[in-house]
């Protein structure tokens, strides 16, 4: 019997190892483990992990089925809310959202919800368990552009509810961030994101990749030329920002987005790939989020020594908790309190520093979090040869500039009324396009409403 307020230990790498390479850290949890670990939950009357998921999984009713062994049963109850059990059971900060509300966590440790929706998830891909039954054809067809989480989302509850319907990627592989952002170590490509969207196929969804939507075609000539009857744009924010300082042109300065897409989507780190790559043999990453940890650990894996340079302190960082836990463990240094306020370079216009000047915190800003106020005369250099931005994204304004009569705010978001519709007739959004930069679980929660709406205004009679 397991103490009801300690969790069964999941199985992870050695960070020495692991540190070495790009298999998946977590090894997660066994039948007997799941098993084990779902004994704990109290199955509460009124659960306050369901109200803290974005998506209201009904996290009791599964996790019963996990302790009685039932797991299909689980799998079923997870499939009613969530389209990505296996990805957001890897990814979402269940520590800020469901498990942050579990009751047992008032006196000990929370339900391992995540590490259980993960064990569902994989148990049925293993075991070809398969939710995708879809009402007859209704004769309309609706374009998706991105394969993001918020596009899939919106893709697999259309096509459930009998709609044709197709999405249209730009680059050459589908899943969005999933691919290109997230690295294997967290989230594997073939085995669990691929399968994700091989399980759309199966529902009828059709994919093409390469298509540039704004160039190759336009969300008008897709309703205009092409037939269908509504556009969903999940193109996210994969715009990156930078700090605007000087030196940031300097060879070896370079986004967390574009290192990141290098080594993922184009398989840098992997032998028989020529895609280049360059992590230095000192890297500085500067930023706090889960991006900054993905950049980070994916330089040490390369060879690099790493150091995070923080603004604020281990308290503000909006990073998953585990992930900051895992980049400590492999041997990453964070330099909190600390800003850059010049690239330094060498005599050949390469990076060979960066001076940073201490900060301490003042009030909150609008965001909540205090804010940072550097400390007059505090400058000091960290020597290293490459520095990776990760600062924060904002949506590509390509659509917006391509769309007529699309209204989007002043940082480029799309803009929807309370009816999820935007300020274009039948044309919809969700995601990272309209909040910026935000989290899987939330852009699989907009994809839905999307479809929601779609519904509604498709087909007015249902
Ligand atoms: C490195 C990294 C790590 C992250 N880690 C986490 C995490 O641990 N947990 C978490 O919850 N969230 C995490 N996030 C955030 C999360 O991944 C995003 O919030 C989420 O993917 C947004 O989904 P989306 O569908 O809105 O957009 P995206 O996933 O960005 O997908 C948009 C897709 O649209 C395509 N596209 C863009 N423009 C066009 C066009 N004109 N024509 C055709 N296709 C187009 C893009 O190529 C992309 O494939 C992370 C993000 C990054 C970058
Ligand atoms: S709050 Fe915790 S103990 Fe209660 S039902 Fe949810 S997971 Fe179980």
């Amino acid at each position: 019997m397991q103490d009801r307020f300690t969790r069964v230990k999941v199985r992870e790498q050695d960070p020495k190892v692991r540190a070495h390479n790009f298999e998946e850290v977590c090894l997660g949890y066994d039948k007997e483990e799941a098993m084990l670990e779902a004994s704990r939950c109290l199955h509460c009357k009124k659960p306050m992990c369901v109200s803290a998921c974005p998506v209201n999984i009904q996290i009791p009713d599964f996790i019963e089925q996990v302790k009685n062994g039932d797991f299909a049963a689980a799998a079923e109850v997870i499939a009613r809310d969530s389209s990505l059990p296996a990805i957001c059971g890897r990814v979402c900060p269940q520590e800020t959202q469901c498990e942050g509300k579990c009751i047992l966590g008032n006196k000990g440790e929370a339900v391992a919800i995540g590490k259980l929706e993960r064990f569902v998830a994989d148990w049925s891909r293993e075991n070809g368990v398969k939710f995708n039954e879809c009402k007859p054809a209704n004769g309309k067809k609706v374009a998706i552009v991105g394969s993001g989480p918020s596009g899939l989302a919106c893709a697999t509850d259309l096509a459930k509810a009998g709609f044709k319907v197709h999405v249209f990627e730009v680059l050459h592989k589908v899943g969005g961030v999933l691919q290109y952002g997230i690295p294997e170590f967290r989230l594997p490509k073939d085995r669990v994101v691929s399968r994700e969207v091989e399980a759309l196929k199966d529902l009828g969804v059709e994919f093409e990749t390469d298509v540039i939507v704004g160039r190759t075609v336009t969300v008008d000539d897709l309703m205009e030329k092409e037939g269908y009857d509504a556009v969903f744009i999940g193109t996210g924010a994969g715009l990156p920002r930078f700090m605007n300082i000087p030196g940031e042109n300097l060879n070896g300065v370079v986004s967390a987005n574009e290192f990141l897409t290098r080594n993922n989507l184009m398989h840098a780190y992997e032998e028989g790939y020529e895609t280049p790559i360059y992590a230095g043999s000192k890297c500085v990453v500067v930023g706090g989020g889960n991006v900054a940890m993905d950049a980070a650990r994916t330089a040490l894996r390369l060879g690099a020594e790493v150091t995070i340079v923080y603004r604020r302190t281990e308290t503000e960082l909006p990073a998953r908790r585990e992930e900051v836990h895992h980049a400590k463990e492999e041997g990453i240094v964070f330099s909190m309190l600390s800003n850059p306020v010049e690239v330094l370079g060498d005599e050949k216009g390469w990076v060979r520093g960066v001076r940073c000047i201490r900060m301490e915190l003042g009030e909150p800003d609008a965001s909540g979090r205090r804010s940072p106020i550097p400390v007059p005369g505090s400058e000091f250099d960290i020597e290293c040869d490459v520095v990776i931005m990760a600062l924060g994204t904002s949506p590509n304004p390509l659509i917006a500039a391509t769309t007529p009569g699309l209204e989007t705010n002043r940082h480029g978001c799309v803009v929807l009324n309370e009816q999820d519709q935007t300020s274009r007739k039948y044309v919809y959004a969700g995601g990272d396009a309209v909040t910026g930069a935000a989290t899987v679980i939330l852009a699989m929660g907009a994809g839905r409403k999307a479809a929601a709406a779609i519904m509604r205004d498709l087909l007015p009679e249902e």
